[in-house]
């Protein structure tokens, strides 16, 4: 599928070239250090509060995205809290590859009732993306929907399987999916990819 989004003027824009309806950044943590860290900063420099100034004067929608990470997982509220200005407000569990990957992977049991917490907190535009469905309890209609990714065996009698989006397939072949467990199909949320750039879904 095209994409909808380009970088115009330095930021993620979603719509025709000089007139975008929507932007998106990224806020990676809830202080410049946690944030410079998820993206591999060795000085995290001012990208933490430019995000954030960049949001506050903006004069069109702002999706924010954070990529959930190991260390940033206790600190989704906290992220959470600093981005109330945004429209929407996504928390991807990132496709993470490379020497960082064991840093910086949540694992998925662990991480998502930090990230439930914070988006329903948040309200009703926070959603998760790349989170499987049977990890999510109630809250299916505040994930993503997008293209199923990678499935593991127990996944095939899944009566959710096909909104689910699924795991990355680096994550699968490290855990096995073990924490997977077949459950009844739910309402999934919107589409993602009108919410958030394909280059912010990734570390
Ligand atoms: S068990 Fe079902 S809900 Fe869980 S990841 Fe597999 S397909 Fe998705």
């Amino acid at each position: 599928m095209e994409s909808l989004w380009h970088r115009h003027a330095g930021q993620w824009a979603r719509g025709p070239g000089e007139s975008p309806d929507r932007w998106a950044l990224a806020v990676d943590g809830a202080t410049a250090l946690e944030h410079g860290f998820a993206r591999g900063e060795d000085d995290p420099g001012d990208s933490w509060s430019e995000a954030l100034a960049t949001l506050r004067h903006a004069e069109l929608p702002v999706t924010v995205v954070t990529r959930v990470t190991r260390s940033n997982q206790r600190s989704l509220e906290a992220i959470g809290a600093s981005i109330r200005d945004a429209d929407a407000w996504v928390l991807t569990f990132p496709e993470v590859s490379g020497p960082r990957a064991d840093a910086l992977g949540p694992r998925l049991a662990m991480a998502l009732p930090w990230a439930l917490r914070a988006a329903t907190r948040w309200g009703e535009r926070a959603f998760l993306h790349g989170a499987p469905l049977c990890l999510v309890g109630p809250h299916a209609s505040q994930v993503l929907d997008e293209e199923g990714r990678s499935f593991a065996e127990r996944c095939g009698p899944c009566a959710a399987r096909a909104a689910c989006p699924g795991v990355d397939v680096r994550y699968l072949e490290r855990f096995a999916g073990d924490e997977l467990r077949p459950r009844p199909p739910g309402a999934i949320g919107p589409r993602a990819d009108p919410l958030l750039p394909a280059a912010l879904r990734v570390l």
